[in-house]
């Protein structure tokens, strides 16, 4: 497995497997990497000759206020899993290699980031849709993998690759949990033993909304504040957004009449947790 941190290595790899006929898949991540980063990495495995990561934090996609500082990073504990995905290569770039003096190209995907996680963490899906166009162009892969953990994310980067004509295609994962529910995260290591505790309550209260929907409830004002009522009863737990939205394109809507997102982001403490569960209209 190499290790790179220039974007003319990576290119040079690309470009030696691509005269060899060979596919490529890439998972981009920000490391200090769980099961469901790991899942991603073996659905590549699977799927592609070349498999390469990247492990970068990417500043661009952080608010001033938010964690970019404090985010855990662990390479060598990250090199060592990756290794038994195997991976090919881990692209793990300096800030500067990727944002040099005078960069000022942005990739903005209107209309899908105006809600949900967009709406709470403005500049977010700029920061994320400019960091994987860019990483899209270095590794130019054949699939690229994403987790439905981030639904959003995937339906923006889903956005952008059908409107610049990116030659690719996006596979999405579905969320890998800890045997509890808790969707797995990197922010996870965040949480107290106490919040990590009530936690679950995520899960369980979106899996209430779904049985609630077999049942026969349609009204999305009932769904949403039945989810709010379970996760605001869990101690220390503080809902940023509950809501429920058409798919794909995440449109306001009143009753159940087709997939709908139901998509949360809970706040514990510090933490900022997000899940989300598909309902079937
Ligand atoms: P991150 O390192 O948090 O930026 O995540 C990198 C990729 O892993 C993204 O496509 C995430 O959606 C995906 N991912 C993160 N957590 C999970 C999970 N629990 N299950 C599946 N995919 C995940």
């Amino acid at each position: 497995m190499q290790l790179l941190t220039e974007i003319a290595r990576v290119r040079q790899l690309v470009n030696e497997n691509r005269r060899r006929g060979k596919s490529i898949g890439f998972v981009p991540t920000m490391g200090y990497l769980h099961d469901g980063h790991l899942e991603l990495m073996r659905q590549a495995r699977q799927q592609c000759d070349v498999v390469i990561i990247s492990i970068f934090v990417n500043p661009l996609q952080f608010g001033p206020s938010e964690d970019f500082n404090r985010y855990p990073r662990d390479l060598e504990r990250d090199l060592k899993l990756a290794a038994t995905v195997p991976v090919d290569a881990v692209f793990h770039p300096q800030a500067a290699e990727m944002y040099p003096p005078g960069f000022s190209t942005h990739v903005d995907v209107a209309g899908l980031t105006g809600c949900l996680c967009g709406r709470s963490r403005p500049g977010h899906f700029r920061g994320v849709a400019t960091v994987v166009t860019k990483l899209f162009n270095i590794v130019q892969p054949d699939r690229a993998y994403f987790g439905q953990k981030d639904a959003q994310q995937v339906l923006v980067i889903r956005r952008l690759v059908e409107d610049l004509n990116l030659p690719l295609e996006i596979v999405t994962v579905p969320t890998v949990r800890e045997a509890d529910g808790l969707a797995m995260s990197s922010r996870n290591v965040y949480l107290s033993p106490q919040e990590r505790a009530a936690a679950p309550v995520i899960y369980q209260s979106l899996l209430a909304a779904r049985e609630a929907v077999r049942q026969g409830e349609k009204n999305v004002a009932r769904l949403a504040e039945m989810v709010q009522r379970q996760i605001s009863s869990a101690p220390g737990a503080r809902i940023d957004y509950c809501e429920i939205r058409s798919l794909p394109h995440l449109e306001e809507i009143t009753h159940l009449a087709g997939p709908a997102l139901l998509a949360v982001a809970v706040r514990f403490g510090q933490t900022r947790l997000i899940d989300n569960i598909v309902l079937e209209g």
